[in-house]
């Protein structure tokens, strides 16, 4: 039953939304303390998907993105803050599953950026962990290289 509908998704105040057309894969929790303080959470949780597979299909000048200098950014809405995706070096390649519609059609994978946890926060499920350093960050939300590679 793998019907091809488009996943959807957007922001708090409706102003921005987005569509991507591919399938959703390689989901982590991410703990750096970039995402913790972007998003105001104890991690946030990304996937990735087929370059070009992203459209905004709604209000894409309400979109600022904010892009650290090591590459790694956030896509938000300037209206309502959600944050909506993570760019790379400017090219959008994650997706916050938080602001998707519905079932993605994945589970997140593994916890990354433990190293910079939370203290008031307690992993309580089985997935792998990965503790890759912040200085790596830039390519944040790449594969952590100890990370368990399921797909070979
Ligand atoms: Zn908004
Ligand atoms: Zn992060």
């Amino acid at each position: 039953m793998k019907t091809k509908v488009a996943i959807k998704g957007g922001c708090l105040c409706g102003k921005v939304r987005y569509e991507i057309t591919g399938p959703l894969f390689d989901a982590d929790h991410c703990h750096c303390s970039m995402c913790r303080r972007q998003h105001g959470a104890a991690f946030s949780t990304y996937a990735e998907f087929n370059p070009g597979d992203f459209k905004w299909i709604l209000g894409e000048d309400h979109v600022k993105v904010y892009e650290t200098l090591a590459g790694a950014g956030w896509c938000f809405c300037s209206e309502c803050g959600s944050s909506l995706a993570g760019t790379e070096k400017g090219r959008i390649t994650t997706v916050t599953l938080g602001t998707v519609e519905g079932d993605p059609g994945i589970k997140p994978e593994s916890h990354i950026f433990v190293g910079s946890k939370a203290q008031w926060h307690e992993i309580n499920d089985d997935l792998p962990n990965s503790k890759k350093g912040l200085q790596a960050h830039g390519n944040h939300r790449a594969k952590p290289p100890n990370k368990t590679n399921a797909h070979g």
